[in-house]
């Protein structure tokens, strides 16, 4: 099939399964603090230039509260990887969340690996979905670009956290830097393999002051056709039009909804913190400003699709047996010169 072939397909199933729709999730970036030293990261740390930040409760709550009133029923909350709140604060605030909005939200972390006993515990008080990307499935790029980490380990907390019983999100960078040629294939085989409930899957942007600065970003088509890949391969599954795609090309994450898409999320960091939050160039401001709803909705209006207010969005894929559960799929695949 041809690229537009592709995304055209994958917009058709798309429209089939949910409609002209789009789930909207609100983005908080409550820390920008990390352990880490991933190569790519514009937050990593050894980025001395950067300005450490966490957000307390009162602000987060706040930032949950404008969110709440533009619409939004589903939250993800962001940060490094760093414990900033101890696991007791954290479920603190993830009750207040919930207390906070009265009717029924999601809360989702996306706060990388911790041990499953956090993850139950965070579960337990209200989190109900997480995001974590293996970033690659290649081991060998895998080590290269997270210095002391392991993909193994990045799969195993996936598994952990999709049988504690979290709607659980993964993708991939593509673009990362060192990548091998058959990396995007062996990427896509490993996305679907997992069944996820929800795919956030980005081009790969340099970020100034680290070591992968010089280092190409992940082409747009590129995006595109692995977009419609994955709609067409998980009919179901909620598809995330990621922020970066906004640094490649203008308008990208409303084009995203073209090829099978349909998920977007506003950012709802407050702009002191967001600022700060660069995790590469260029990082689309699209929603600070205070009318970003109604942009939003006369933007998609433009590309045939409108908003979900005031709705959870929970995956399709959560009603398959088992939760989509399939642990024998557990270790890393082969790259090909391995097999
Ligand atoms: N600490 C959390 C959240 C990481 S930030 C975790 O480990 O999951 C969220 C995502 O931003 C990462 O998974 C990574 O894929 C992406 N990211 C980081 N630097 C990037 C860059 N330079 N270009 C594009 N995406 C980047």
């Amino acid at each position: 099939m041809t690229d537009s072939g592709l995304t055209a397909a994958a917009e058709r199933l798309c429209l089939q399964n949910f409609g002209n729709g789009v789930f909207i999730r609100g983005i908080v970036e409550f820390s920008n603090v990390c352990g880490c030293d991933c190569l790519y990261c514009g937050i990593r740390k050894s980025c001395r230039n950067v300005s450490r930040y966490t957000m307390n409760r009162a602000e987060i709550l706040s930032a949950v509260r404008a969110g709440y009133e533009a619409g939004i029923r589903s939250f993800v909350f962001q940060s490094g990887e760093a414990s900033v709140y101890a696991v007791d604060d954290f479920c603190r605030i993830i009750e207040a969340v919930h207390r906070q909005c009265g009717e029924a939200v999601a809360v989702t972390l996306s706060v990388g690996e911790r041990c499953g006993r956090e993850y139950r515990r965070l579960f337990d008080a209200g989190a109900d979905r997480f995001l974590m990307r293996f970033e690659t499935a290649n081991p060998r790029v895998y080590a290269l670009n997270h210095p002391g980490r392991s993909l193994e380990s990045r799969l195993e907390a996936l598994h952990t956290l999709k049988e504690i019983g979290y709607e659980t999100g993964t993708g991939f960078l593509i673009g990362i830097p060192h990548e091998e040629p058959d990396d995007f294939e062996l990427n896509l085989e490993t996305l679907i393999a997992f069944r996820p409930h929800m795919v956030g899957v980005g081009p790969f942007v340099p970020a100034p002051q680290t070591p992968a600065a010089a280092f190409p970003p992940g082409p747009f088509e590129k995006v595109l056709q692995a977009y419609s890949r994955i709609r067409l391969a998980l009919p179901k599954v909620n598809l995330a039009s990621v922020t970066a795609l906004d640094s490649l090309v203008p308008q990208g994450r409303y084009k995203a909804l073209r090829a099978g898409a349909n998920v977007y999320m506003p950012n709802l960091t407050p702009p002191d913190f967001r600022r700060r939050y660069r995790l590469y160039e260029k990082k689309s401001a699209a929603d600070a400003f205070s009318d970003w709803p109604r942009v939003l909705e006369e933007e998609m209006k433009r590309f045939d699709r409108r908003p979900l207010w005031n709705e959870i969005g929970t995956s399709p894929m959560m009603d398959e047996p088992g939760g989509g559960i399939k642990r024998p799929e557990i270790s890393p695949v082969m790259t090909a010169s391995e097999r």
